[in-house]
């Protein structure tokens, strides 16, 4: 496997979004290449050859000037002499602050039990927060790391595959980076069970092949369809990355039955147009009534925006199709980092505005640093709240509600209002009346009942409660 970058590929890139800014990236190559001069990877290749690359995936997410310097550099701080001030001195201040952020980020160490350890992580999970650039930084080195793992020993390989899947795959998930993600997800699953891996892959091969003709008869009918109307369109194919069959195999579904396996991306120009495409896509092919999602008018946390509906295609096969704007789709595969694009100069405040005031991830983790003075509670919290599984219930009013796995309606209900969590005294779930500490399912309808007169929460709903959000209403509660 051939794919070295070299700085002309970088600046070439560079070149098409941000022209201007070529001197300064050329000098931080220069600078870290002289700095990490002597060093090699484990691949034999000189170390500069590392951050180029990470480098060079900023560049493809068209990251600012900053963001590609900071790649760059971003292995001096711990691999070489220099210091946070030379950087600051010789650039700039703010990519001497992304540095050492990521450079403490790869310090941190989510399973050590050391109590040293917890205040270290905390500081650096509090600390991402304040520049999500730092994220992106990190999650294209881990990216280029995981590409990179066959010349580590089989030990690093499988904790490094572990750690990956445990903290970057759900920070890329945060932001929104599905491509990230995918990529993460399927790298860790070839090194952890990498048997499977070939099987599925093997498998998942024979099935593209064999489904090419259906679904290359849908999508030219799909766009015949779009061209008659004037809806302007572009059309893909996508199967499920191989992680996410091995999920659900490991779910108990069988291949066959996995309704989205099977995808076409379908992009139109603006959001009414996304609903006309749904009405014609209906009429030429019989939807599953249960397999269709609104994520335009029901965002998911990270924002990602889609129709999805799984119909019966040609030769009775199932093929889900997601239909989105043009700009969705870039939120959809880029998250957070579609603003660099969008943007431009301001994209940085842009997105730690975003980052507060819509994305979930940001506003739970603010909750627990809040809520717990222990650091070891702090980080335990963090895991079970921020870096499990999610379940996603409905509202009455057919809200869509994301809480880790296993929520209560506790949890629930403090999350819809406080006062509803206060004077809650029953729950019922998809009709049927359930204990308070029921844990939830996915697409479980939960109504809270309430009563004005309750005596209000109970001490012990906060060992039932996961969330700290609930936890803390009901010692606030409970402390008037
Ligand atoms: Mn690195």
């Amino acid at each position: 496997m051939n794919n070295s970058i070299t700085l002309q590929d970088l600046l070439n890139k560079l070149r098409e979004y941000n022209p201007e800014e070529v001197e300064i990236v050329k000098r931080a190559y220069e600078y870290a290449d002289t700095l990490h001069k002597g060093q090699m990877r484990q691949s034999g290749e000189p170390y500069i050859s590392h951050p180029l690359k990470v480098a060079y995936i900023l560049a493809e997410m068209h990251a600012d000037r900053d963001t590609i310097c900071a790649g760059l550099l971003h292995d001096t701080l711990e691999d070489t002499n220099i210091t946070k001030e030379d950087i600051s001195h010789d650039f700039n201040q703010n990519i001497a602050n992304l540095v050492d952020g990521v450079t403490k980020l790869s310090k941190m160490n989510f399973s050590s039990k050391k109590d040293q350890n917890y205040a270290n992580t905390r500081k650096i999970i509090t600390g991402i927060t304040e520049d999500v650039r730092i994220i992106i930084i990190k999650l294209a080195d881990r990216l280029h790391n995981m590409r990179t793992l066959q010349f580590k020993s089989e030990f690093k390989q499988k904790e490094n595959a572990l750690e990956t899947m445990e903290i970057f795959v759900p920070l890329a998930y945060y932001i929104g980076a599905y491509r990230i993600k995918s990529e993460l997800e399927d790298l860790s699953l070839q090194y952890l069970k990498p048997d499977m891996y070939k099987k599925i892959e093997e498998r998942k091969l024979r099935l593209e092949e064999s489904s090419n003709d259906c679904l290359k008869e849908m999508l030219y009918k799909i766009k015949t369809l779009l061209n008659d109307k004037n809806i302007p369109n572009e059309i893909k194919i996508r199967t499920k990355n191989i992680y996410g069959i091995y999920k659900r195999l490991n779910e108990g579904h069988k291949l066959s039955d996995i309704h989205d396996l099977l995808a076409l991306k379908i992009m139109v120009d603006e959001v009414e147009n996304c609903y006309r495409t749904l009405y014609l896509i209906h009429n030429e092919y019989h939807p599953i009534n249960d397999k269709f999602k609104d994520y335009i008018c029901n965002p998911k946390t990270n924002l990602y925006q889609s129709l999805h509906t799984t119909v019966f295609g040609p030769d009775d096969r199932l093929v889900q199709t997601q239909i989105r704007t043009f700009d969705m789709d870039k939120v959809a595969s880029f998250g957070l980092t579609a603003y660099w694009d969008e943007q431009k100069g301001k994209a940085r405040d842009v997105m730690q505005d975003d980052l507060k005031q819509k994305f979930q991830f940001f506003k739970s983790l603010t909750e627990i640093n809040s809520m717990f003075g222990d650091n070891q509670q702090f980080v335990n919290q963090v895991k079970t709240e921020l870096f499990a599984d999610k379940v996603y219930v409905y509202t009455t009013k057919g809200d869509i509600i994301e809480l880790p796995k296993g929520a209560t309606p506790i949890d629930f209900a403090y999350k819809i209002h406080t006062d509803i969590g206060n004077t809650m005294v029953g729950v019922f779930v998809n009709d049927e009346f359930v204990p308070i500490d029921y844990a939830l399912r996915n697409k479980d309808r939960v109504r809270i009942v309430t009563d004005e007169l309750s005596y209000g929460p109970r001490e012990d709903w906060i060992d039932k409660a996961q969330t700290s959000l609930a936890k803390r209403k009901i010692k606030e509660f409970n402390k008037k």
